[in-house]
Order: C-alpha cells, then structure tokens, then sequence
C-alpha cells in the first residue's frame, strides 16, 4: 500500500466532532456507529470490534471503552499480588505483568493494565478488562505457582472482577 502523506489541515477535529454530540450509552459498543476514530489512543471501531487499524478520512472521534475506563479510573478488573515471594521478586512481577500486557494489547485495543500500584506489601494492577486481570493471574501462577484466586463469574455484581495472587 503506498503511503499517504501526513494530514494538512489536523485543526478542525473538534469542531467537525462538537456536530456529532450524541450521548451514546457507556461502553455498549454493539451499538456503536462506525467508523469510531479514538481521539485518545487511535484505536478505531469497525465491524463490531475495536481494532489498532488507523480509522480513514471522515471518521467521527468517540472515546474507546479501554479510555473511558482509564480517564474516569473504572477498572474492570483488579489482580492483588501478595506474599513474601512477590515482596522480593517484585520487578519479575512487573515484568511478567508488562508482557502479558502488551501481547494481549496488541490485539485486544480494549485489553490495557491502567496501573500498577505499590499498596503496602502487595501490587494492585488495575487493567481495563477482567479477562486481562484473570490473563495475568493465570500466567503469575504458570509461571511462579503460588495460589491463584478469582471469582466464579455469577458474582460478577459490581461489574467489577477481582483476582488475587498469593505466594510467600
Ligand atoms: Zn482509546
């Protein structure tokens, strides 16, 4: 494919965007009118998926779920990692949790760790899916055992999946 030339007028963005104020409902992305261009991340919604597919010329800009999530502080999922082995292995945890991360991301836009927080002796890693959060609590236990815990998915009632990881 031969490659376009950069954009010359980037300016009007948002005021060609202030035209399309609709308030569509939170992250029901079924629903959503494509093509969507994030103004934030560049991830672009067509045919019923959020790809890293750069979004054409005449695409209306609408925040992805993953920002929305990110900039409103409303994570999906939260892994806790506890545990004397996590305490001294630290950076090997980080570690593993940035490569998860970023294959997941890769082809997930939707699938981000949001942060990664020092709380006491334990690592709170907030992500923007719950399937990434379990995703990292698995690969943690494949990669180090240690005991792994996350909810059975009925008591997904806040919307909100926790997992933890534990080894001393
Ligand atoms: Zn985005």
């Amino acid at each position: 494919m031969p490659r376009k030339p950069p954009p010359t007028n980037p300016a009007p963005r948002t005021s060609r965007a202030s035209r399309h104020v609709h308030d569509d409902p939170p992250a029901q992305t079924g629903k959503l009118r494509e093509i969507a261009d994030c103004p934030k991340c560049r991830a672009s919604y067509r045919n019923g998926r959020w790809t890293w597919e750069r979004a054409p010329v005449g695409s209306y800009e609408h925040v992805c779920p993953a920002c929305e999530r990110i900039e409103g502080d409303y994570p999906a999922g939260i892994l806790t990692v506890e545990g004397a082995f996590a305490a001294s292995h630290r950076d090997d945890v980080i570690g593993l949790v940035h490569n998860v991360e970023e294959r997941e991301r890769t082809e997930h836009p939707l699938k981000r760790v949001m942060s990664i927080e020092e709380e006491g002796a334990a690592l709170v890693v907030k992500t923007t899916d719950a399937k990434l959060a379990q995703a990292l609590g698995k690969a943690l236990a494949k990669a180090y055992a240690g005991k792994l815990e996350h909810p059975a998915t009925s008591s997904d009632k806040e919307n909100l999946v926790r997992v933890h990881w534990t080894r001393d």
